[in-house]
């Protein structure tokens, strides 16, 4: 059996679905083939994660007509960074009020946006969302596309002008593509705790010699911890009783945000880099986690995707209301040439912090004291540091200024 549809995404987590939500009234038949549903336990996109959203992404969900409805839900706004070299003296701190606008970005859980993304999928008109269904296999000539689709143990075609590939890092589906990875040896420890005074909407970052130990400000004064580990650490930190875990997190972040208490169940993941070489095939577009995957020391894994999403929706958008293909080549080189930049500098910004941060070399330790206090005294290196910390940096897509995509175009702030 074969389907037609103008646009095929793989994958129903958090970058796919975004994707499918901001072309829902774009005119074009799409298909979401997701194995899970978005609150099971398999769903690894949305899990027990919270996220931090740049201001950027903010603005991309408000573009698309659905932040109100995240930030109902549960946003908790970040107002301020407080960043800090355990043992050391250099420090920075960065504010929503230097640059203007209500907060720097915001923490969610995972699963509410899931939620709200959810209700749209199912309600679009435009949007068929096969559930549970999996890609096995994509083939591709210069007229369409073809995912093969196992779907209750029988097999389906579609057929589309355009697959967008957004089954995240552990895609089977772009294994033969190249990628260059880098393992961090390092894993990421989550879990969220309550703390004994209001956060303020302070999040703190911290480096440390094993790695960057990261609070969120989370809703009824708790703090969604972020704790780089390595992984003989992870192993014994996970195993603890809460009351020892507590004293083992204080001991590390030391008491500037007060006292810690009540933790939830814990959760690891393991930590690593990756970046495609070209994320565009014939009538194919990679994008999100299948397209690279970096540190979460800044939280900008799901922002760049959202990026993704914004600059493709976009395109897509433009390209369909001129009648012309939306799988051209002309159209995926756009697309290409436009997420490069951003891609590059994040996956740099965000390996160079790790390289610097997380070393006991002395010489290292010097640099990172400078580049903490230049930070503070430097208003050219804070400027920078604020742009990448909100995703503003760079040429923005129509959707980063909150503003909807139309047939009639948009007028984008100079
Ligand atoms: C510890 C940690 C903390 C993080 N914190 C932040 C943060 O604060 N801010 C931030 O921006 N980012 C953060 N990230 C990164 C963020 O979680 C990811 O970038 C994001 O989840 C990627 O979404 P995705 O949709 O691209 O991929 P995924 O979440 O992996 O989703 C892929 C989807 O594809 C589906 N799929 C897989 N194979 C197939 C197939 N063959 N057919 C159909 N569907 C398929 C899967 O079921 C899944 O739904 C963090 C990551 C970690 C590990």
């Amino acid at each position: 059996m074969t389907d037609h549809y103008d646009l095929a995404i793989v994958g129903g987590g958090l970058v796919g679905a975004s994707l499918a939500v901001a072309l829902r009234t774009s005119g074009l038949k799409i298909a979401v083939i997701e194995p899970h549903p978005f609150d099971s336990e398999e769903q690894a996109s949305y899990d027990e994660r919270t996220v931090a959203l740049t201001w950027s992404t903010r603005q991309i969900f408000q573009g698309m007509g659905i932040w109100e409805e995240i930030a109902t839900a549960g946003a908790e706004p970040i107002l301020d960074i407080h960043v800090s070299n355990l043992g050391h003296f250099g420090m920075s701190h960065l504010s929503c009020r230097e640059v203007g606008t209500e907060a720097l970005g915001y923490v969610v859980p995972t699963r509410i946006l899931g939620k709200v993304l959810e209700t749209y999928l199912q309600d679009s008109d435009s949007i068929n969302l096969l559930r549970p269904a999996t890609a096995e296999s994509l083939t591709s000539d210069q007229n369409h596309c073809t995912v093969t689709v196992d779907r209750d143990n029988s097999s389906l075609d579609l057929k589309a002008s355009l697959a967008v590939l957004a089954d995240g890092g552990r895609s089977t589906l772009t294994k033969n593509f190249a990628t260059r990875k880098t393992d961090y040896s390092q894993q990421a420890l989550l879990c969220i705790v309550r703390c004994d005074r209001p956060h303020g909407g302070r999040a703190y970052e911290r480096f440390t010699n094993e790695g960057p130990l990261a609070l969120l400000p989370h809703s009824k004064q708790r703090y969604a911890v972020v704790w780089t580990c390595l992984p003989e650490q992870v192993d014994q930190r996970m195993g603890m009783h809460d009351r020892e875990f507590i004293q083992a997190l204080q001991q590390r972040f030391g008491d500037r945000a007060g006292n810690f208490s009540d933790p939830s169940p814990r959760k690891s993941y393991p930590l690593s880099r990756s970046n495609m070489s070209r994320v565009t095939r014939e009538r194919i577009v990679i994008i999100g986690n299948a397209a690279h995957t970096v540190h979460p020391v800044a939280g900008q894994g799901f922002n760049l995707g959202m990026r993704d999403v914004a600059a493709l929706s976009e395109i897509l958008f433009t390209h369909n209301q001129t009648g012309s293909d939306i799988g051209s080549v002309e159209c995926l080189q756009q697309y290409a040439r436009q997420r490069r930049r951003d891609t590059f500098m994040v996956g740099q910004f965000t390996h160079g912090l790790i390289e610097i941060f997380s070393s006991d070399n002395k010489m290292l330790g010097l640099l990172r004291n400078l580049a903490l206090s230049g930070v503070e005294v430097l208003p050219p290196a804070k400027k920078f540091l604020l742009k990448r910390t909100m995703g503003m940096a760079g040429r923005q897509p129509t959707l980063a200024y909150g503003l909807p995509l139309t047939a009639e175009g948009t007028s984008i702030p100079k």
